[in-house]
Formats: C-alpha cells, structure tokens, sequence
C-alpha cells in the first residue's frame, strides 16, 4: 500500500496485535475498518503507542484540503467527515473499505476529543438543559413530529447518540 500524500511505502506494524500502515515520509497513518475506536483513547497503551510512534515520523504538509485515494482500495477517493458531532477534527474516510486515513497530527488532536466520564456528564447536562425534552426518547419523539427536518435538531441527536453510546 501506498501512502496517499507521499506515494512512499506505507510500513506495516502491530499496535497491540492491531496492523496498521504508517507513512514514514509524512507520519500519516492507515487504519482498517473498524479499528480506530482502538486507539482513539490516550488512556490505552495502544492509543498511547501509536500516537508516540507516529510522532517520530512527524511532517507538517502542505495542501492538505486534497482529497486522498484510499491506499487499500484502486481509485476510491476518500470522504471527508467530521469524526464526531462536536466537529472539531475531520478525518479521511474510505467509502469503499471503510478505512481511515489520519495526517500527522490527527491521532493527538482525536484523542484530545474524548471525553471523561464527569465532561461527558456536564455536556449531558448542559445539552438537556438548553433542550426542554428530558431524556432522549422524549428527543425521539419531538423530531418525529417534526416536519422540516431542521439541521439543528440533526446535530443535536448526533450529539445526544455521541453521549449515549458511552
Ligand atoms: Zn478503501
């Protein structure tokens, strides 16, 4: 596989028995479906080791608005989407294979994203509060009512699922 900024080689490592293909000539990585929720916590060693590894192959890159084709998959571009509803960090997205693809620097600034039990309780709080439905089934119920479905209301349940899924 190549890498999609550089066309070097992408290097194949085990993180924790998780294979993924780091760029050496950028510090961009590869990950396969499904295995970034391994390492987008800094509180797990393999969260940790990847982001330190990575950090050794760090380059700042110009054009980074580029879209990339997917290393695993020929001639698939890859979608850019914001990895969570609190819209911070976009990453790379494979439409085909479902891979990542994450710049130099992307991996620090996810992990910074997640969020600690008592900062996801305050966000809960904060979002039921300025929201009149008390839990998210009376949330449900509004937006079936709702007949323009309204980008705010969107964001609102991504986020509101975002906070329930931990
Ligand atoms: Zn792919």
């Amino acid at each position: 596989m190549k890498c999609p900024r550089t066309q070097s080689e992408l290097t194949r490592i085990n993180v924790g028995k998780v294979p993924v293909f780091v760029s050496e000539a950028c510090g961009g990585v590869f990950l396969e479906n499904q295995t970034l929720a391994l390492f987008e916590s800094p509180q797990e060693e393999r969260g940790r080791a990847l982001e330190t590894h990575l950090r050794q192959f760090h380059h700042a890159l110009p054009a980074l608005d580029e879209r990339v084709n997917c290393p695993a998959c020929d001639d698939t571009v890859m979608l850019r989407r914001f990895y969570s509803p609190l819209h911070v960090v976009e990453i790379d997205e494979c439409p085909g294979c479902g891979g990542i693809w994450l710049d130099s620097g992307e991996l620090p600034q996810l992990q910074q994203l997640i969020l600690n039990p008592k900062e996801r309780a305050l966000l809960r709080q904060q979002l039921m509060s300025e929201h009149r439905p008390a839990n998210i089934e009376g949330m449900a119920h509004l937006r079936d009512r709702w007949i323009k479905r309204s980008d705010k209301i969107d964001k609102l349940f991504e986020l509101a699922d975002y906070l329930t899924r931990w």
